[in-house]
């Protein structure tokens, strides 16, 4: 860690950021002008296809392609960049899951373990597969403090359960899995472990192979890169065994009327012409994120978020939501003032928060509410942003008393 990174003023790489109080992260993150720069020139002097020119351009577009695919092996600790599936986004790569492995391996009376606190992306592509096979879903519930109740876990699973499915950092609370111990306690009963990355890429250093799960799903967006492009990593074994999600070009090794024949992973999972732009974009995103250190960013937003849970606690008629040790993310209630009026007023005063069920509704009926406020934190965000939120909340109590 040099001196220059501890004392860089991140918030000056983000153009759209400036004097903003951007407190959405946790939605999508702002992008910094390195990554707007290789998304221009990826766009620009360097755009051609890839995987079929016979010209340079689009031979080295490829390379980049393919070279951005090590990068993102190497960054979550793959075993090899085969195992590394571009996909749309998180969303895409749980469905793929959904639809391919759980197509594949899937059936009548199989059991599948989700948590209370998990985004709809980890819900319904499973209840989508579920009723397709005959299989049903059971739910891990949360300790007090909003954390998935990893003793409950070991206690109800059996061997039924084929799959268990859980957010490495909830996208509501904050509230970071230990990923470990889960996927020790789903192969114990040789149930497939898929962990949601979404929230936790962006903060915490991630190993897959050290954190023992299967298939592990991110979106670039909230890693600072581009929207449309994302992560479905996967063990080689299970990727290897898995069928195509799509049928198209590009993902097949021979085709006639009478068979086709497919492409090896991850190729035979990337149908159509890619997110060319967005793979660059990516790539850019890490690249960016790597050089201040992940360790760095993680500190960064512990110690903000530290600084807004004291300073809201103090504030009576405001209840936060989620453990103390949360990563990156605060939810809050101001006792008898809807969420969106809060995120309203909050606006007006330069600050943007989120208010709204999060896409966790059964979240939101465990915890009693319709809807939480939302502050979450990016590297971009400074003491200034704490102080403009408590600020905002300080008014909004005003006009409702
Ligand atoms: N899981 C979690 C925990 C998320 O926060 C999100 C995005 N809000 C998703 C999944 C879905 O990601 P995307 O919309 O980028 O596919």
């Amino acid at each position: 860690m040099t001196t220059d990174i501890l004392t860089r003023n991140w918030r000056a790489d983000f153009p759209g950021v400036g004097a903003w109080h951007y407190l959405d992260t946790a939605a999508t993150a702002q992008k910094p002008k390195q990554v707007i720069d290789a998304i221009a020139r990826a766009y620009g002097p360097d755009y051609a296809t890839v995987h079929r020119g016979v010209y340079a351009r689009s031979a080295n577009m490829t390379i980049g392609y393919e070279a951005a695919r090590r990068k993102v092996a190497n960054f979550i600790g793959a075993g090899s960049d085969s195992e590394i599936v571009f996909v749309r986004g998180a969303t895409e790569g749980i469905n793929l899951v959904a639809a391919s492995w759980g197509g594949a391996n899937l059936t009548s009376g199989d059991r599948i373990l989700l948590s209370t606190l998990e985004h709809h992306s980890n819900i319904v592509p499973w209840q989508m597969i579920a009723e397709k096979v005959g299989a049903s879903i059971d739910v891990v519930p949360l300790t007090e403090d909003g954390q998935i109740d990893l003793d409950a876990m070991e206690a109800m699973i059996t061997p039924a359960h084929r799959l268990v499915a859980l957010a490495h950092v909830s996208n509501v609370l904050g509230s970071v899995l230990d990923v470990e111990r889960a996927s020790a306690i789903a192969h114990g009963v040789g149930a497939k472990v898929l962990i949601d990355g979404c929230q936790a890429v962006p903060r915490l250093g991630v190993d897959v192979q050290a954190l023992g799960c299967d298939f592990y799903v991110f979106s670039a967006h909230k890693l600072y890169g581009p929207t449309g492009i994302g992560v479905l990593w996967a063990r080689k074994e299970l990727l290897d065994a898995m069928p195509p999600y799509q049928g198209g070009g590009s993902m097949i090794d021979k085709v006639t009327f009478e068979k086709t024949t497919y492409a090896p992973a991850p190729t035979r999972f990337e149908a159509g012409t890619p997110h060319i732009v967005g793979v660059s974009g990516l790539a850019a995103a890490i690249d960016y994120v790597q050089a201040i250190g992940l360790d760095v960013i993680h500190a960064h937003e512990v110690a903000l978020v530290a600084q807004a849970r004291e300073a809201l606690s103090d504030l009576n008629s405001v209840r936060l939501f989620g453990p103390e040790n949360s990563a990156g993310i605060l939810s809050f209630e101001v006792e008898g003032v809807h969420p969106h009026d809060v995120g309203t007023i909050l606006d007006e005063e330069d600050v943007a928060i989120r208010a709204g069920h999060h896409c966790a509704q059964p979240l939101m009926r465990h915890l009693g509410v319709e809807a939480t406020a939302r502050a979450s934190f990016g590297i971009y965000n400074d003491e200034s942003d704490v102080a403009a939120l408590v600020r905002g909340i300080e008014r909004v109590r005003k006009i409702f008393t």
